[in-house]
């Protein structure tokens, strides 16, 4: 690629990352792979390759204890909309996964749509009744509030995408996008080791700048910018109270690795959480 697909610069630099090729954008900052894949590709990729489990009674007890786990990271990113957003307005989160936010976000009131598309995270949207389509390319009509939970790294041409979003969401409308801070501590120590390096399917690194530069550039008034830990010890105290739950009433045990993984999730996950109003 040779020029920045967030503010089409061609005034790029070559950077090694561990043995990964990136560019980065001396205008707007932002991080991306150099050989990017094509947007078709990356389509097929998620339909069918980005399938975690496929042993259904595993798969669910597996997610509904980290949807246990996450509970308190729904309610703390609902509690930062509430304010701005009444609730029973129209509610899109672009790559929804399991649905675990819209299920809480219904909750409070808002009307839910997701966009996701892997195949086996949509079946288990349609299970719970939240209602999901594969791609934005379908979405129809306009919404108040668009989110984007660790989704938006995903899209190879974030300028593409935001202004696919722009013809989705009302004037006054808000978006709130949640990336892996490339920025951060421990992404620039531990580098290409770093858990939210994942060039397989992170194609574009956000740090506070290139973020704050794509949102403005395309319309919006930033409302808050922040760096924050991933998973706070509220999060970490409902994690135990789930492993503790489940291996008491259903057996299932968190082995060894899911602890460590745990306790590295809540050190070196830092990400970007955006709030961002259209002007
Ligand atoms: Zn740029």
């Amino acid at each position: 690629m040779h020029h920045c697909p967030s503010c089409s610069s061609q005034s790029l630099k070559d950077v090694l990352w561990g043995t990964t090729a990136l560019k980065q954008c001396l205008n707007c900052s932002l991080f991306f792979l150099r050989d990017m894949p094509h947007y078709d590709d990356t389509i097929d990729y998620y339909a069918s390759s980005y399938v975690l489990q496929n042993n259904i009674t595993t798969t669910n007890y597996h997610y509904e204890r980290r949807r246990i786990a996450r509970l308190p990271e729904q309610i703390f990113l609902l509690s930062k909309l509430i304010s701005l957003l009444p609730p029973r307005v129209a509610m899109i989160d672009i790559g929804c996964d399991r649905g675990f936010f819209l299920d809480e976000a219904r909750r409070f009131g808002y009307k839910v749509l997701g966009i996701e598309p892997s195949i086996s995270a949509r079946e288990a949207c349609n299970t719970i009744g939240i209602p999901v389509l594969p791609s934005l390319d379908e979405v129809k009509g306009q919404f108040d509030c668009v989110v984007m939970w660790h989704s938006l790294e995903h899209f190879p041409e974030p300028a593409k995408t935001i202004r696919q979003i722009n013809g989705l969401i009302s004037k006054g409308g808000i978006l709130a996008v949640r990336v892996p801070d490339f920025g951060s501590f421990w992404s620039r120590l531990l580098r290409h080791r770093w858990k939210w390096f994942q060039p397989h399917q992170h194609y574009v690194h956000y740090n506070v700048a290139s973020l704050e530069y794509l949102l403005k550039h395309h319309g919006y008034e930033i409302i808050s910018l922040k760096s924050r830990r991933a998973n706070t010890l509220t999060t970490m105290r409902s994690q135990s109270a789930a492993n503790r739950l489940f291996a008491k009433n259903l057996g299932i045990k968190a082995s060894l690795f899911d602890y460590a993984s745990q306790w590295y999730h809540y050190i070196a996950s830092i990400e970007l959480f955006c709030i961002a109003k259209k002007i």
